[in-house]
């Protein structure tokens, strides 16, 4: 199993990080879900994905993060209708704001728009000479675009894909992942347990082998692949302990065998999905 994933030859987080989509609408419920990210850090679950799309949560993640800013490797994302020069670089600033901190480790364009890439991605390497990015990335991008982005100028600088990949969205295994493992770019998996719909009395055989819940399995499957940073969001305190024990399963060949009986991998190309 990984234990880390490098970004671009340069930073190192540990594979299994924390998402925050729906953090933060609920006032009332701001201090525990800080509290759950903090929890998340003591484990050693330093990457926190965030985005300007859930924004309260940047909010969220800023309060986490206060008095801690070494722990924590900040992933945000800019919505493809701010992807143009001004507008990525505007919208970077007002997430640095809400997240109170001097530089998002990792920005993102969190999924294609109608504005042309080559703007985002330039306004990108002016965000990380300026020193308020440090590395920069795409979000949602199927084979075709991603191998586009890639030839546009700063491409190459591109140090991640984040795609919704679990058990029962794997459409990424024909194609795209092959050519991120080749070129180097790590995928961050997002909605790992498909937003707690997984079909987990499927993977209870394999659970019980390793004395395991089925969320575990699921992510343990996902952390056992190579480049691959795995998101899932908790606000549970006992959750998020679950799913920090899932980095120490290691996966039989025979699970990942039943697992594929379970949950196919894909026969042939499909469209990548995105929530
Ligand atoms: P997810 O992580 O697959 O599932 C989250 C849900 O599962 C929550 O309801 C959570 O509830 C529950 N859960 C967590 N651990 C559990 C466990 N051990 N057992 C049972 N239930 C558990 O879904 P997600 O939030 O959609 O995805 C993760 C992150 O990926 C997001 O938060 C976001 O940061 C990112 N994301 C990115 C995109 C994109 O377009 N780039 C899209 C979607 C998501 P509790 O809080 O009660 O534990």
């Amino acid at each position: 199993m990984n234990f880390a994933v490098t970004f671009s030859g340069k930073a190192s987080v540990p594979s299994l990080g924390q998402g925050t989509w729906h953090m933060g609408k609920n006032r009332l419920k701001r201090k525990k879900e800080a509290d759950a990210i903090r929890f998340g850090l003591d484990l050693g679950m330093t990457l926190v994905d965030t985005a300007e799309m859930y924004h309260d949560a940047e909010l969220v993640v800023g309060k986490a993060i206060s008095g801690r800013r070494d722990d924590a490797f900040v992933v945000s994302k800019v919505l493809p209708s701010n992807g143009s020069l001004r507008g990525t670089i505007s919208a970077c600033e007002r997430s640095l704001k809400r997240l109170d901190i001097e530089c998002i480790d990792l920005y993102l364009l969190h999924w294609i728009g109608s504005i042309p890439l080559r703007q985002t991605l330039e306004a990108f390497v002016r965000l990380r000479e300026q020193g308020k990015i440090a590395a920069f990335g795409i979000s949602n991008f199927d084979m075709t675009e991603m191998e586009d982005a890639w030839n546009d100028p700063g491409g190459e600088s591109i140090a991640t894909n984040q795609i919704l990949y679990n058990l029962e969205c794997r459409e990424a295994e024909w194609s795209l992942l092959p050519w991120c493992r080749q070129h180097q770019v790590p995928i961050m998996a997002y909605s790992p347990l498909n937003q707690g719909r997984l079909n987990f009395p499927a993977l209870m055989d394999v659970a019980n082998r390793h004395n395991a819940t089925p969320a575990q399995i699921a992510l343990a499957w996902l952390l056992h692949q190579q480049q691959v940073i795995v998101i899932p969001k908790s606000a549970d305190s006992a959750h998020i302990r679950e799913n920090h024990m899932a980095t120490r399963i290691a996966l039989f060949p025979e699970d990942l065998v039943e697992i594929d009986q379970l949950f196919s991998p894909p026969g042939c190309a499909h469209p990548l999905q995105m929530l």
